[in-house]
């Protein structure tokens, strides 16, 4: 049995085109929440929404024991509305005005096929699958945070939302550590007392101008990514916030880094008399797969018979498998296919949805 000719190109292409059409940039997920309950429970899937509008479908074994998860986010980044896409030579794009928002619509489109062929072909013996989509997952995991975990039942799963071509996986998610530094100055009027004032922008901007930012080593990285104060050219403001996040999948390195960006910051400030204060919260914790990892090794096994190399990356994305191996179901993040995630020039190769299809199912069958 070669499923791979099972695999309907044209519906999978299909499929992730109506699926990128519907516009759901995190928070506005209503949409395309209601129409992947459908569209799931139109194959056979019995269909929980959560309140937050997480969806969650499982459809039946058919003479396999077990259960397996799998997982994609339905929300997409950026701010524009009315995705368009362009297929090219094989390629989906959109015209750069836009991101394309495989990330992670193409991890949603290669669920519906796989079941799409599994209804078709009733002699493939296959374990319950557990299809979940979550909201949010873009503004820190929002969606896989609030779902109620016991409505999940599997016991491994894959999180299709990572780059890359299908094969590869991450074996390790960070710590994600955010941050909000207050930089408190002196107010004072900017023309005719600017002396009595201390500038809580200039404050900042010398500590931002000291500390440590982008790939900070290997396996640290630090963004620096909003500031907010200010309120008149004619008035020293006298505070300012301004957020960071710092993520490793090395918790001591990880505390290293953020001590010294809490000194820049502290420094910069003191150099005009101004002081600076740290709030910080974990938003996800870090994790990572021995070789033994059963979702690992299952997925080693398909690329094995697939013939598709294995490529075990560190990753420094987080994802949901960080909340749902931390509440005790093993997963693994796997590609489905997206290049460039987040950016304009973001692109999938149909091939590539074709094999991560053609990967996943194998996994699951074998
Ligand atoms: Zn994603």
């Amino acid at each position: 049995m070669d499923i791979k000719t099972f695999i309907n190109t044209d519906r999978l292409v299909n499929r992730f085109i109506e699926l990128v059409r519907i516009d759901s940039l995190s928070g506005e997920e209503e949409r395309i929440s209601l129409h992947l309950a459908s569209e799931f429970e139109k194959l056979g899937c019995s269909v929980i929404r959560d309140e937050a509008g997480n969806v969650v479908a499982h459809f039946p074994a058919n003479g396999k024991e077990g259960t397996v998860m799998f997982c994609a986010h339905m929300d997409t980044v950026g701010e524009e509305y009315g995705i368009s896409p362009i297929i090219e030579d094989g390629i989906i794009h959109t015209d750069g005005s836009t991101i394309l928002g495989a990330d992670d619509k193409s991890g949603l489109a290669v669920m519906f096929e796989m079941l799409e062929i599994l209804r078709e072909h009733p002699e493939i013996r296959h374990p319950e699958l557990e299809m979940v989509s979550t909201i949010s997952e873009e503004k820190g995991l929002v969606g896989s945070k609030k779902l109620d975990k016991s409505l999940l039942h599997a016991d491994w799963g894959v999180i299709l939302d990572r780059g890359g071509t299908p094969g590869t996986v991450s074996i390790s998610g960070p710590t994600n550590i955010q941050m909000c530094f207050t930089f408190h100055g002196k107010t004072a009027h900017a023309a005719t007392e600017p002396e009595r004032g201390i500038n809580a922008i200039k404050a900042a901007a010398l500590g931002i101008a000291k500390a440590p930012c982008g790939k900070v080593e290997e396996d640290v990285v630090i963004g620096i990514g909003m500031i907010q104060g200010g309120i008149a050219t004619n008035v020293i403001p006298d505070e300012v916030t301004v957020r960071a996040m710092a993520r490793s999948s090395d918790n001591e390195r990880l505390e290293f880094r953020i001590t010294e960006l809490e000194e820049a910051m502290r420094n910069g400030a003191a150099e005009i008399g101004a002081s600076v204060t740290m709030d910080r919260w974990e938003n996800y914790a870090a994790y990572r797969l021995s070789d033994d990892f059963g979702p690992l090794k299952k997925m080693a096994d398909a690329c094995n018979a697939c013939g598709i190399p294995l490529v075990k990356r560190m990753g420094l994305g987080g994802t949901d498998a960080n909340i749902f191996n931390a509440a005790g179901i093993p997963c693994i993040p796997s590609a489905s296919g997206d290049n460039g995630a987040h950016m304009k020039s973001e692109s999938i190769a149909i091939g590539d949805m074709v094999q991560s299809v053609y990967l996943h199912l194998t996994a699951v069958i074998l």
